[in-house]
């Protein structure tokens, strides 16, 4: 039963496609346009090149079962019979997966939330009191066939799955049924059926994630995860299991799987503590184990720094029986290879390592492990290289940088008092009550895509391109004026993305030539890549801004970022303190603020949709983070006078835990997602004594569905049960780019109705 033990693995890998031959296919497949044999066939090809380059790398034991037509946590759902019953009409089974995915006319779909602190969204499972598991493990033994077919079978195909207390936890109780865990022990049986299959089908290894171990979700989970291990770990029939945790620090966790039965055991030495590896030797248990190593960045781009890797395998080498090198977690999360990426200087391209460069420096540890370090001194040679050029390259090292922030954060980045403010504010705005407004972005038409296609291919030049999208903010402008909006934006149309289009201008990052990541089923990003200190050569919104503003005689909101949402949507330098990195990013914004306000913008928003992402995993982490995400943003719009009015937005989360952040960032104004959990968040808000404007969205933009002037009626209703007129604002819940201008038109009008209809109850 006990298989050999592997050196050398990744826990996952990339799975769209090098040149995204996944996406398109899927995308064609759900347009009609192909059949499922050429999906099919595309799949099965990127399975067999991944197996392919893996083991060419150098890998002695590979995952299989990381693919996903869409997502690992809905695969999971569908392995142990666990999707809704409002999919099962549905009766090709494909087509009942990409409508739990993604709902279809009749079918809403699952709901979609971040995988912990990553920007990968998974597919979020329901338990029901009629959830009824049942082992369908027809795509891994599959998969487990093609890759035994392709030589890859005994020892070195790995099968990857899900852990029960890891999809129990990040599930979500229907129907009044009690907390999904609960069925913990009933779904222990499934896995142990399925371990009885993968056996027979030939897998020596089994890879089980339990990455919740990492967090405070539950402080049960290392009981529970013991008590599971050791009933599979019992098993007579079964392959070696190999228990993965990732993404932090498995703290009680780990001896909790020492003391069960389990072969292996994997543990993040990158983002776990900074003395995890020493302290393995406290764990007694672990040393009848092979201990899993991740000593390499799965889920950032940077290159190896293998001399201090070597170290943490030999602080942690007395620890286990045996140990393996591996990725810290899923090379998912970084694009696949560094070769397309041919526009870099020497000196950047040599920090980095994407998902196939990874894979060589597993194979190199893995090598000197074996072989002693000498066997690899070329190879640590030349890390040592490219970390000191990373070490001492000016473009890190820009001290009248630092010394200019921790300026700023001794003078204070706090604004005058809320009531001045307000003031001010009135003095200069003369808004009515329950002012109208926009998030943002106006729809990005075909028009506006098809300008920025021709100018990235050299068919139109800037100035043409200008000209088109100063057109389409004069017609958003007149829109809006014709709605009859109070506070107007200028659209948004020369954005390819809210991050993307402010680190295209500003020093200190670069933008890949096909860095492509999953972010979920289809979608995919290319995230920029924040290599070094961040300072803004000149204005970037001011002239688009100004343009909007000088059209009319309302007052035109400008647009930023700010610098959470700009750090959770880049790839981040990992030599400093996150901080460091989100003050510099700040105090560019401040900058901008500063600009936009002298050219006599009297609004402005810092959007922060990713406040909530960022928030690390572990509790006591928690405090020392939410500090410097408010910090920065409050350097970021403490440049400004009393009566120049800042915005925020926030979306995509619960705010549960940092609703007393929200409260901190002490904007004038924040607009918030709040169309589902409708307006608990201003309950939410009330309770911690939030006395700021607020505009709780009044309907949904993520669906092309126009509400009626009655319906945000009565949430304004509702809203203003909870927060008196003066504070309450108008808006929808998140920006409009993704809608077409015809539904936004008509959703707009009933909004801007529903204001006046509200307005007209008060007076009364
Ligand atoms: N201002 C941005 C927009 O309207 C905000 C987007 C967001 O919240 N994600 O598009
Ligand atoms: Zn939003």
């Amino acid at each position: 039963m006990t298989a050999q033990p592997f050196t050398a693995t990744v826990l996952g890998s990339p799975r769209i496609g090098p040149n995204r031959e996944l996406k398109r296919a899927t995308e064609r497949y759900w347009a009609g346009r192909i059949g499922r044999d050429e999906l099919a066939d595309v799949a099965a090809g990127l399975r067999r090149d991944t197996w392919a380059q893996l083991t060419a790398a150098g890998l002695d034991s590979v995952p299989v079962n990381t693919f996903s037509y869409y997502d690992q946590m809905l695969d999971t759902a569908v392995l142990l019979g666990a999707l809704p019953a409002r999919v099962s009409g549905v009766a090709d089974e494909l087509d009942r997966y990409f409508a739990a995915a993604r709902g279809n006319a009749e079918i809403a779909p699952l709901e979609m939330t971040k995988w912990f602190d990553t920007n990968y969204h998974y597919i979020v499972p329901e338990i029901g009191p009629d959830t009824t598991f049942a082992l369908n493990p027809a795509k891994v033994l599959t998969e487990l066939a093609e890759a035994t077919e392709q030589g890859f079978g005994g020892n070195v195909a790995r099968p990857v799955i899900i852990g029960p207390v890891t999809f129990l936890l990040l599930s979500k109780a229907v129907d009044g049924a009690a907390a999904p865990i609960s069925r913990l022990d009933e779904l222990t049986e499934v896995y142990a059926d399925l371990l009885g299959r993968l056996a027979k089908a030939g897998a020596q290894w089994v890879q089980i994630d339990e990455p919740v171990l990492v967090t405070d979700i539950c402080a049960d989970a290392p009981a529970l995860a013991e008590r599971v291990y050791h009933r599979l770990g019992g098993l007579s029939e079964r392959p070696s299991i190999f228990v993965a945790t990732y993404f932090g620090d498995p703290g009680a966790g780990l001896p909790a799987l020492a003391r069960t039965p389990v072969e292996a055991i994997g543990v993040d030495l990158v983002y776990g503590p900074r003395d995890l590896a020493a302290a393995l030797g406290s764990v007694p248990e672990l040393s009848s184990k092979t201990l899993v190593a991740g000593v390499v960045d799965g889920r950032n781009i940077w290159r190896t720094d293998l001399r201090a890797a070597l170290d943490k395998l030999a602080a942690a080498a007395g620890s286990a029986a045996a140990v393996a090198v591996s990725t810290s977690c899923s090379t998912l999360h970084v694009p696949y290879s560094l070769e397309p990426e041919t526009g870099l200087d020497d000196a950047l391209r040599s920090w980095l390592a994407f998902g196939a460069e990874k894979v060589t420096e597993v194979a190199v540890l893995a090598r000197a492990l074996r072989e002693g370090r000498e066997a690899v001194a070329d190879a640590v040679a030349a890390s040592d290289a490219a970390i000191a050029s990373r070490t001492s390259d000016p473009r890190l090292n820009n001290t009248a940088l630092r010394a200019q922030i921790a300026e700023i954060a001794r003078a204070g980045v706090q604004r005058g008092s809320a009531e001045e403010r307000r003031a001010a504010q009135d003095e200069r705005l003369h808004l009515p009550p329950l002012p109208t407004t926009t998030i943002g972005s106006f729809p990005q038409t075909v028009q506006i895509r098809k300008a920025r296609a021709a100018l990235v291919a050299g068919e139109i030049d800037e100035a043409a391109y200008t000209e088109q999208m100063k057109a389409e903010v004069a017609a958003v402008v007149k829109l809006q004026e014709d709605l009859g909006l109070d506070v107007l934006v200028h659209g948004e149309p020369e954005r390819n993305d809210m991050v993307q289009y402010f680190a295209e201008q500003l020093d200190g990052f670069f933008a890949t030539a096909n860095g492509w990541v999953q972010s979920y089923g289809s979608r995919c990003v290319r995230p920029p890549v924040l290599f070094g200190d961040v300072t803004r050569p000149h204005p970037m919104t001011v002239q688009w801004a100004t343009y909007a503003q000088s059209l009319t005689d309302k007052p035109v909101k400008g647009m930023l970022t700010g610098p959470v949402t700009i750090l959770a949507w880049s790839f981040v330098r990992d030599d400093q303190p996150l901080a460091d990195t989100a003050y510099q990013v700040a105090l560019a914004i401040r900058e901008e603020t500063v600009d936009l306000e002298a050219a006599g913008i009297a609004v402005i928003q810092v959007d922060e949709p990713a406040l909530r992402e960022l928030l690390p995993v572990r509790d006591a982490d928690k405090a020392a983070y939410l500090d410097w995400a408010v910090g920065s943003f409050r350097m970021s719009t403490s440049g400004v006078s009393n009566a120049t009015q800042i915005h925020t937005h926030l979306c995509y989360s619960e705010f549960g835990e940092v609703i007393g952040a929200i409260a901190d960032l002490d904007a004038d104004v924040t607009s918030i997602e709040a169309a589902r959990s409708h307006m608990e968040v201003l309950d939410d808000l009330n309770a911690i004594g939030f006395s700021n404007g607020v505009g709780p969205g009044v309907y949904d933009i993520h669906s092309p569905r126009v509400p009626s002037t009655a319906e945000m009626t009565a949430s304004l209703r509702e809203a203003l049960d909870a927060v008196p007129a003066q504070r309450l604002w108008v808006n929808p819940d998140c920006g409009l780019k993704t809608r077409k201008t015809d539904e936004v038109t008509a959703s707009l009008t009933n909004l801007v109705e529903a204001a006046r209809e509200a307005r007209a109850g008060l007076s009364s």
